[in-house]
């Protein structure tokens, strides 16, 4: 498949979104074979560098090798305006198990105005031999392409959704979406018949652990995974914030508690860390 340059999506940048300052880039390449955890999949797929919604754990800024940047992860975004032409490039991608994504989100708020992550599906749904679509976020926004989403014959959802409370929320992740609304997102992705999976990812400070359990099992969803924050002394290897650390011990939120609460959400959630929550689809 090739697109020409009259297929080619404008992608709308607004220089700020949010805290945000916004560029668009040149890149070199939009899929990157995967290794390590995502050993599974073929390829991650990163519309976005940087993410407005800068989350104070994400490991994923531990990958910018520029200090000040690294620092200041969560007020700049890069926008590959070039992904569907550098995509169109990859002829064959039959079957190819695509993680999207792993160092951004592809639907954080900067997403409503340049539909990138759109235009990218819509280009990978429209092909005979459609690659199989994991897509990894915390933006209800991704309802808005339930139309492109349905179209994909192997495609899921995961939703993370990382505690209770929104409390909590607010202290970790600030300018993310508020959990209502993410329950919504999958309940909305449930009822139009997308597959979801929920990850609780990290597990942030849980309020009431049964009636999150209550909660999450009445999602239905596809498939569910937790986790720990990620930990390490190296550099450009993913870890969790200090910030993150830091708000962590305010709430007294352990390992040991984490454990507590997962075992909980096991024994209640059918499938609830069962295998293959961040499995390809
Ligand atoms: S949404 Fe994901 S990539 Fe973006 S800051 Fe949060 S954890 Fe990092």
């Amino acid at each position: 498949m090739q697109a020409s340059l009259f297929e080619l999506p404008v992608v709308r940048t607004p220089p700020k979104v949010g805290r945000a300052f916004v560029r668009q880039i040149e890149s070199q390449s939009i899929l990157t074979p995967t290794k390590g955890r995502l050993a599974a999949y073929d390829f991650s797929l990163n519309p976005y560098r940087g993410c407005g919604f800068g989350c104070s754990y994400c490991y994923a800024a531990f990958f910018v090798p520029d200090d000040v940047r690294r620092d200041a992860w969560g007020e700049w975004v890069e926008v590959k305006a070039n992904a569907v032409q550098l995509l169109a490039k990859h002829r064959d991608l039959g079957d190819a198990r695509i993680y999207m994504s792993s160092v951004t989100d592809p639907y954080q708020p900067l997403e409503d105005s340049t539909r990138l992550s759109r235009s990218i599906l819509e280009h990978l749904a429209d092909r005979a031999e459609q690659p199989r679509i994991v897509i990894q976020t915390r933006g209800p926004l991704v309802t808005r392409d339930i139309d492109v989403l349905s179209r994909f014959r192997h495609l899921r959802v995961n939703m993370s959704i990382t505690t209770d409370s929104d409390e909590v929320r607010k202290r970790f992740e600030p300018s993310c979406a508020s959990i209502e609304r993410r329950l919504q997102a999958v309940r909305d992705l449930k009822e139009a018949g997308i597959k979801v999976g929920v990850c609780v990812s990290p597990m942030l400070p849980i309020e009431d652990p049964i009636g999150f359990a209550r909660t999450l099992r009445d999602l239905h969803a596809d498939r569910y995974a937790a986790s720990f924050f990620h930990s390490s002394d190296r550099l450009f290897s993913s870890s969790t914030g200090q910030k993150a650390t830091d708000i962590a011990k305010e709430f007294e939120w352990t390992h040991s508690r984490y454990a507590r609460a997962k075992e909980i959400l096991k024994q209640l959630v059918p499938g609830f860390d069962g295998p293959g929550g961040f499995d390809p689809e």
